[in-house]
């Protein structure tokens, strides 16, 4: 039952099954040679050549070889065995983290605000692992161990009908029980221990994602301190959970090798009552011992059974996560719009009862650059992430070229969407790939012109290796004034109608501002384009503006319009100037 949870993912071997069945073979090669080659070994080899009929010469070493080869069939059946599963494990492994992350490429952006960056890694990296690892010892051992059992079985059968005492299968099958009550009570305890254990690896995972994100923050706040103490809790927490895994997992052998110490003595007792032989008695162990080395191992798989179960669960968690922005059953294709947003009746809900935006009706025609102002949290950001589906609305219709978004297939509806971030970020790439993102097969000529059109062309030709420098990770090697215009650049490449630009709260030197606001300008020209104006000075170029006060769009109209008819307007402009001039006049 166990094993059915699984059974999708055996899938994974199918490509590898020639590896994996070369492992198999060799690996059933060296079960055979453990359960039937020692106790025959043992039974007939040791006795002959110690006997006072002992074969002399050829025949002596012909019979003394029978035991490097059966010890040789072993070893290199092994070998090849755990090579080629290795082989096997490495496969399912890669194609196992590609289909997590995949997966996590398709997911909607809520899904990653309600799960933290560190527990999905550790679910990518840690549990593909495990799922792994258990897929492949598994059917490994469920083939192998078997034929070991069976092996041994057969020997212990033949020698007790030789030596005409049935009492020894007796003893083997009075023990079962004793091995299996262990390995159902054990199994149980594990899978929620292991479980655990997982969340705990995340956890970790977690702090030092963010720790390492926000290093800048750290240092600023002399945080270091407490942050060594958070991962060092974090750590202690995981650290006691995997050793309550340890703690069941390494109960199983010791219990299984009692019962046998147990079944030891008494066939030992039974041998000496019924004056059976010395040799035979050695063989008979051997055999008896053989027959549990696969139930401790069958018991082991069931325990990594149950601890890959956790693990499971956690990544089934991002393949079976629900998409909550789907894709339509029959997606239109539209790869190039005009540009036209129409917004009827639209509310959202990050949190149920917590409205962002209610009921906001808005016309913006193609070309038309509009300007999102009010106060922070009164919905603009949201606003735009509406149209690109970053989230769905909760209610009400979203129009582009009078086409409702949920119709139009999500490639092409982001195709038509540039976003040129508050913070730009960058990939640990060269500087002309990075632009590339716009369009992933554009001539360096396009990336140039791109650039240039960005205003980035002089800093970026001033670096030794040009477009070709290669940035540090997230750009962090860059100024933010710099990264901005790669960003720019980007958009320019993808020549996408509709842009999204999320003004920059921070503000960047004059020089940086005024490069940034012509390559703006230029890039607005023909596009519809919705600015997140923090700052007023980018209003200006603004068509229209529309005023957001708590998720509702109070006023729409040019500056002129507004600012004598709009209160709430009035007040952040006044207030914007305010500061801007202080600003000026502080520098
Ligand atoms: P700002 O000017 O500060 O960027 P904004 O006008 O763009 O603000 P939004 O970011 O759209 O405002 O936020 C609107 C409301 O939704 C706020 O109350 C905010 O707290 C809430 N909100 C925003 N993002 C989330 C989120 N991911 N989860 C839950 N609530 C959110």
């Amino acid at each position: 039952m166990l094993l059915k949870r699984f059974s999708p993912y055996f899938g994974y071997l199918k490509p590898v099954r020639l590896q994996f069945l070369i492992g198999l073979f060799a690996g059933i090669a060296a079960a055979v040679a453990s359960g039937a080659g020692l106790p025959f070994v043992i039974e007939y080899i040791v006795p002959l050549v110690t006997s006072d009929e002992a074969p002399e010469g050829l025949a002596l070493v012909g019979a003394l070889l029978c035991i490097p080869i059966v010890f040789s069939v072993r070893a290199i059946g092994s070998y090849v065995n755990a090579y080629f599963m290795a082989h096997a494990g490495m496969h399912v492994l890669e194609e196992l983290r590609a289909k997590v992350f995949r997966r996590l490429q398709q997911l909607p952006l809520a899904f990653f605000q309600k799960n933290s960056a560190g527990d999905l890694m550790s679910r990518v990296m840690v549990d593909t692992q495990q799922l792994q690892t258990t897929l492949v010892t598994v059917v490994n051992r469920l083939v192998k161990e078997p034929v070991t059992l069976l092996a041994a079985v057969s020997a212990l059968i033949f020698l007790s009908i030789k030596h005409e005492n049935s009492v020894f299968m007796l003893i083997a099958l009075a023990s079962a029980p004793g091995c299996v009550l262990p390995i159902n009570i054990i199994g149980k305890k594990l899978v929620k221990k292991a479980r655990l254990a997982q969340e705990q690896a995340g956890a970790v995972n977690s702090v030092v994602s963010e720790n390492i994100s926000a290093i800048r923050e750290v240092r600023a706040y002399n945080l270091e301190e407490r942050e060594s103490s958070r991962f060092r809790a974090a750590c202690h927490t995981f650290f006691k959970a995997s050793l309550k895994t340890v703690k069941y997992n390494k109960a199983l052998t010791p219990l299984i090798e009692l019962v046998t110490a147990f079944a030891i003595v008494l066939t030992l007792y039974v041998s000496v009552v019924q004056g059976i032989e010395p040799e035979a008695i050695a063989a008979i162990l051997t055999a008896l011992y053989m027959c549990y080395e696969p139930v401790k191992k069958l018991g082991a798989v069931s325990n990594s059974l149950r601890a890959a179960e956790a693990s499971l669960d956690r990544l089934e968690y991002i393949l079976h996560a629900e998409d909550s922005v789907p894709e339509a059953a029959s997606p239109i294709s539209m790869p190039k719009l005009a540009g036209k947003i129409e917004f009827q009746d639209v509310s959202f809900y990050y949190k149920a009862q917590e409205p962002a935006l209610t009921s906001v009706n808005a016309q913006i025609e193609t070309g038309e650059v509009v300007a999102l102002v009010g106060p922070s949290g009164a919905g603009k950001s949201t606003f735009a992430n509406l149209v690109p589906r970053f989230y769905d609305a909760t209610q009400g219709t979203i129009l582009l070229d009078d086409t409702e978004i949920k119709q139009i297939s999500k490639h092409d509806l982001r195709g038509n969407v540039s976003l040129v971030s508050q913070e730009a970020i960058l990939f640990a790439d060269s500087i002309a790939n990075n632009i590339r993102v716009g369009k992933p097969d554009a001539t360096i000529e396009e990336v140039q012109a791109a650039a240039k059109l960005a205003h980035a062309d002089s800093f970026i030709e001033a670096f030794e290796d040009g477009y070709e420098s290669i940035l540090s990770e997230r750009g962090s090697s860059l100024s933010g004034g710099q990264r901005q215009r790669i960003s720019i650049a980007r958009a320019f490449l993808k020549n996408a109608p509709i842009i999204i630009l999320d003004e920059p709260t921070s503000a960047l030197d004059a020089e940086s501002e005024h490069q940034i606001q012509l390559a703006l300008e230029a890039l607005s020209k023909g596009r519809t384009v919705l600015i997140i104006a923090h700052r007023f000075s980018t209003i200006q170029h603004a068509d229209r503006i529309l005023v957001f006060e708590a998720g509702q769009i109070v006023a729409s109209g040019s500056h002129s319009e507004l600012y004598p008819s709009c209160d709430l307007y009035r007040d952040l402009y006044d207030k914007q100037s305010k500061t801007a001039l202080e600003a000026s006049n502080l520098t």
